[in-house]
Formats: structure tokens, C-alpha cells, sequence
């Protein structure tokens, strides 16, 4: 008989939940917009969603949520988010004082780590760093086997590794971190910056000729299509990728280094620059051969990763 567990992933636009069994396997999902208003909102339509879950699958032992900010692990409490209106939210027990189950809270990008390691692209290897390339940049570190939290549980920051020094403000209030400089949001602005100082690309017209339209997407698009801005935007972006995972293979020397996230799709086009640069910039000739390569489980790799992740901390054996 398998085991089933519950995993929500709470994000900024969506909150998404599902039953997961020790497989990795999702038997049944449903998601919600979220509420931006309050974090009493937002905590209710968390336990919406669960209710609701719990109605179409009552066997389950236990609940994992991911959650995307600064997660105390210890407390299970939301300390901070940059986009859910959630501050010092004590959402373990808000969950387990109304359901009755085991549950557990983390960053959401360390349990889309814990997903893509077990069941995804990680493909059993011990030592893995896993990046999302998305409007922002997040990230998950594991180390022999298990997520790497540090002291208070705000390890894996990747999009907050300085990389240029000289580089643009960040939405953290540091100069020149990667989120800063190889994220959708990034890439983004460059294309607005380069279009409305008159260069030519065929970037403006996929953006229905406004400049203040362009997106991340319509510069991937535009570089699929041999746009030679775009391909510029793409490459620049990938050196500064491959600077912070050429200080990332320094410092944990991974086997296997998983990239996700929206950008992941734009493939080769900064995958390839990503890794020409670390070639360049690791100190151990070993460490050129580490595998940069493109997630697996997409927008599932949160929900899997959480109910993973609760199973994980029960002591279930998560089969990975
Ligand atoms: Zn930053």
C-alpha cells in the first residue's frame, strides 16, 4: 500500500496543491489564484485548497508546504516574502491545529530541489544545485542526500550571489546580484533598455510594438527565431549564470547542477554560454565536467518536492 501525502506550493500568482504518493506520483491537483490582500486570506485559501484535497483523498499522513520566501524551518513560520503578503506567519501550526496531520514548511525552492532530486532530473546523484531562472532566481542546494537549510533555514539564495559587483540595484537592495542580472525580470528590462535606445530587433514587434510590453518570453521568442538582440540578451544573461555556478561548483563541487524555471526553456541559448563560462572560471579541471542540465518535473516540482519533503521528515522512505 503506498503512501500518501499532501504538498502545496504557494507562489505568487498561484497556490497549487496535490496528492502525492512515496512514488513522487500526483494522484490529484487543484490550484487557486492568491489572495494578495492579507495573510489571514492567504492562510484560508491554503486550508481551502487542503480541505478540499483531503475530501477527494482522506487517506493521507501528512502535509508539506512550499512556500515562496524566507521560511524559519525550526518554527515553520514565514518570516518574509518579497511577493505573498505574509510576514511572520506561524503557517505550521495555523495547518496542523486545523487538520490534525504532521505538517512541515519550507522555501519553495528547496522543495522543487527536493522534487527534481528524487523524482525529476536529479537522476540519484548525492550532491546537486538547482537553480530557477524565473521572474526571479531561487535556488536549492543538496548535500549528501538532503536539503541544505543552514542555521535558520534561509540557505540557497543563488539569486542573491553578487556576481558583478559593479552591476544593477536588486530587488534585495544589493548591487550586482545574479536575480539582478540573468533573471526573466532582468533580461526583460535589458531588451526595453537596448529597443528604447534604437536598436532594431524583431523583439518590439513580437511585444505588439510597445516597448513597455516586452517580457522575458518575447526576447526567448525573438532569440528562437535568430533575432540577434535577443541572442545577445540570452548569452550576456548566460555568462552571468555561468559566473554564479562557476562559484557554486567552487564552494560544493555537485555532480549535477539542475536548471528550472520559466528561462530553463530558452534551452541551449543560455545554457550553453552558462557553461562556457564555468569551464573558464572553475579552480578544479574536474569540476568543468559537472552536468548543467534543464529540469524535469516543470510546475509539478513544487508540490511533489513538499509532499516529498513532509514524507522525508516523518521518516518515510521517499524512494529516492
Ligand atoms: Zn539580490
Amino acid at each position: 500500500m503506498r503512501k500518501h501525502l499532501i504538498g502545496v506550493d504557494i507562489g505568487g500568482t498561484k497556490i497549487m496543491g496535490g496528492v502525492v504518493d512515496d512514488g513522487g506520483n500526483l494522484l490529484t491537483s487543484l490550484g487557486k489564484p492568491t489572495p494578495t490582500t492579507n495573510a489571514r486570506v492567504l492562510v484560508e485559501v491554503v486550508k481551502e485548497v487542503i480541505g478540499e484535497l483531503l475530501t477527494r483523498n482522506p487517506d493521507v499522513l501528512g502535509i508539506g508546504l512550499g512556500v515562496a520566501g524566507l521560511v524559519d524551518w525550526e518554527e515553520g513560520m514565514v518570516i518574509f516574502s518579497p511577493n505573498l503578503p505574509l510576514k511572520e506567519v506561524p503557517l505550521r501550526e495555523e495547518v496542523r491545529s486545523r487538520f490534525g496531520l504532521p505538517t512541515f514548511v519550507d522555501n519553495d525552492a528547496n522543495v522543487a530541489a527536493l522534487g527534481e532530486w528524487c523524482y525529476g532530473a536529479g537522476g540519484g546523484a548525492s550532491n546537486l544545485v538547482f537553480i530557477i531562472l524565473g521572474t526571479g532566481i531561487g535556488g536549492g542546494i543538496i548535500i549528501d542526500g538532503k536539503v541544505y537549510r543552514g542555521t535558520r533555514g534561509y540557505a540557497g539564495e543563488i539569486g542573491h550571489m553578487v556576481v558583478d559587483p559593479q552591476g544593477p540595484l536588486c530587488g534585495c537592495g544589493n548591487y550586482g546580484c545574479l536575480e539582478a542580472l540573468a533573471s526573466g525580470q532582468a533580461i526583460a528590462a535589458r531588451a526595453k533598455e537596448a529597443i528604447a535606445g534604437g536598436r532594431a530587433s524583431s523583439i518590439l514587434e513580437l511585444a505588439g510594438g510597445k516597448v513597455e510590453d516586452i517580457t522575458a518570453k518575447t526576447v526567448t521568442t525573438a532569440a528562437g527565431k535568430e533575432d540577434v538582440l535577443g541572442r545577445e540578451i540570452l548569452s550576456e544573461a548566460g555568462r552571468m549564470l555561468g559566473i554564479g555556478l562557476a562559484n557554486l561548483a567552487n564552494v560544493f563541487d555537485p555532480e549535477i547542477i539542475v536548471v528550472g524555471g520559466g528561462l530553463a526553456e530558452a534551452g541551449e541559448l543560455i545554457l550553453s554560454p552558462a557553461r562556457e563560462e564555468l569551464e573558464k572560471r572553475v579552480m578544479n579541471l574536474d569540476s568543468r565536467g559537472v552536468e548543467i542540465v534543464q529540469a524535469k518535473l516543470g510546475t509539478e516540482a513544487g508540490v511533489i518536492g513538499a509532499a516529498t519533503m513532509a514524507l522525508e521528515e516523518m521518516g518515510g522512505a521517499a524512494g529516492c
